[in-house]
């Protein structure tokens, strides 16, 4: 039996790509299949952790890389931190502007205050000094590329501990394809969702009908599926049919869509840009809309009113949401952008205030009543009758709305943001 004490190596990567290719999590795959050749593996799937969804140079969804190795001997650390630095080197995408790639190396096991600095990294900002800062009072190298913002990411994906999960198989493309459309059999896309959802979730945008696994991006991500499980994801990823050839695929441990960025308990005087909440209210101003296809409307806690939106890309959430009144009570979910504007993920509605038209009344002769003047009742324009002490008749307006959870589409949900088919998962 070997007794030799195991090193425990946690490596972090983030910032490798631009808007013009590269993927992080393809990144990784290769040097995961790289250190396979030194019969080096790592001790769990690789990592994917969604930080702040505002944070302002993120490429797409703020993604963070991670995994962990067992090694046996220190050329075994600085066997794969050389193949891990290479790699960076040779694949990140060092002409994008806001490409600034950082690599982090921590040996030992996870410390609270790590723990702290990465749920931190999901709920505010932070600046590359304080992470490095960060970085040297935990003993973790850093490797820092032109900027080296990364590392603000790279700290997180090792630290964070993960209380629900979900994973995600990507496939990726050979690289000769890059920036090709995708070739797809959307057929097995929707076969494939029709046999593993609600396990899997996310594949299909039910307003488009359209496949929403594939990116839209000239990147090495072929398709992404997304579920509970990893044998899910798997299962999935072998039904889908490409008329392309697959490089290569891997899963992914994620904390998407488990609504691990929204803070609870927090009132509107209190909350601050960039931040996720879920908080209790009412309307107090009714939807409008605003050029650009955006509705908004106000709410208050007692404490303060807060602004929120329903964006143009959420479309037919715009219509639940425009149906909202003055009164209703709700609670919701979603983020502050830097306009201190409440941008909506999904919301319950708790209670419906009801709704009420008002009219004249009817004079015994048939004909609707007019108003008489201020305080002196109704007459009636046919025969003249008045009625001094009558009342507006009042009617309730039937309300196309049902108690219960509403959400963003398919497409315009975020990362971090917990579908509703999930949250069922808690009951
Ligand atoms: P993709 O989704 O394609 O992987 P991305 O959206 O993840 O791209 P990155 O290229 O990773 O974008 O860029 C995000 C940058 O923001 C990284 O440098 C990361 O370190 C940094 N960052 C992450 N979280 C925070 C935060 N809380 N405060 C400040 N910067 C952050």
């Amino acid at each position: 039996m070997n007794s030799q004490k195991l090193i425990k190596l946690h490596v972090g990567i983030d910032d490798t790509d631009s808007a013009e290719g590269m993927c992080t999590t393809y990144l990784t795959c290769i040097i995961l299949k790289k250190l396979e050749e030194y019969n080096i593996k790592p001790m769990d799937f690789p990592r994917l952790i969604r930080l702040n969804p505002f944070a302002r140079y993120k490429t797409r969804g703020n993604g963070a890389l991670s995994f962990v190795l067992e090694l046996e001997s220190r050329s075994d650390v600085e066997l794969v931190e050389k193949i891990v630095l290479d790699y960076v080197e040779k694949y990140a995408m060092f002409d994008g502007v806001n490409t600034n790639p950082g690599v982090v190396f921590y040996e030992g096991e996870i410390t609270q205050a790590m723990r702290d600095y990465a749920i931190n990294a999901i709920y505010s900002i932070y600046t590359i000094d304080y992470a490095e800062e960060f970085a040297h009072s935990i003993g973790a190298r850093v490797h820092k590329f032109k900027k080296g913002r990364g590392i603000i990411g790279a700290i997180a994906a090792i630290g964070i501990e993960l209380n629900d999960e979900t994973f995600e198989c990507l496939a990726y493309r050979i690289p000769e394809n890059y920036g090709t459309k995708r070739q797809l059999d959307e057929e097995s896309i929707f076969l494939m969702n029709e046999k593993t959802y609600p396990e899997t979730f996310d594949n299909i945008d039910i307003e488009g009908n359209y496949a929403a696994i594939e990116p839209h991006t000239p990147c090495p991500v072929l398709y992404g599926i997304r579920g509970n499980t990893p044998s899910i994801v798997e299962e999935a990823h072998n039904i889908v049919k490409s008329y392309e050839q697959i490089e290569d695929y891997c899963i992914f441990r994620t904390n998407q869509h488990t609504d691990m960025h929204i803070q609870h308990g927090v009132k509107i005087k209190d909350m601050v840009n960039t931040g996720c909440y879920c908080f209790s209210c009412e309307v107090v101003e009714k939807p409008y809309d605003i050029e650009g296809g955006h509705v908004f409307f106000k709410v208050s806690d007692n404490t303060d009113i807060m602004e929120c939106a329903a964006f143009e890309p959420t479309k037919s959430f715009r219509d639940i949401v425009r149906n909202l009144c003055v009164g209703d009570k709700l609670t919701i979910y979603g983020g502050l952008n830097d306009n201190h504007t409440f941008n909506i993920e999904k919301f319950k509605l708790n209670e419906i205030a009801p709704q009420y038209e008002y009219s004249n009344p009817i004079c015994v002769c048939g004909k609707r009543m007019k108003s008489a003047g201020k305080d002196k009742g109704f007459k009636c324009p046919k025969c003249s009758r008045r009625l001094r002490d009558g009342k507006k008749i009042r009617k309730s307006i039937p309300r196309d709305l049902d108690i219960g959870f509403y959400e963003v589409p398919t497409e315009a949900r975020r990362h971090l943001a917990k579908p509703i088919v999930r949250m069922k998962l808690d009951n």
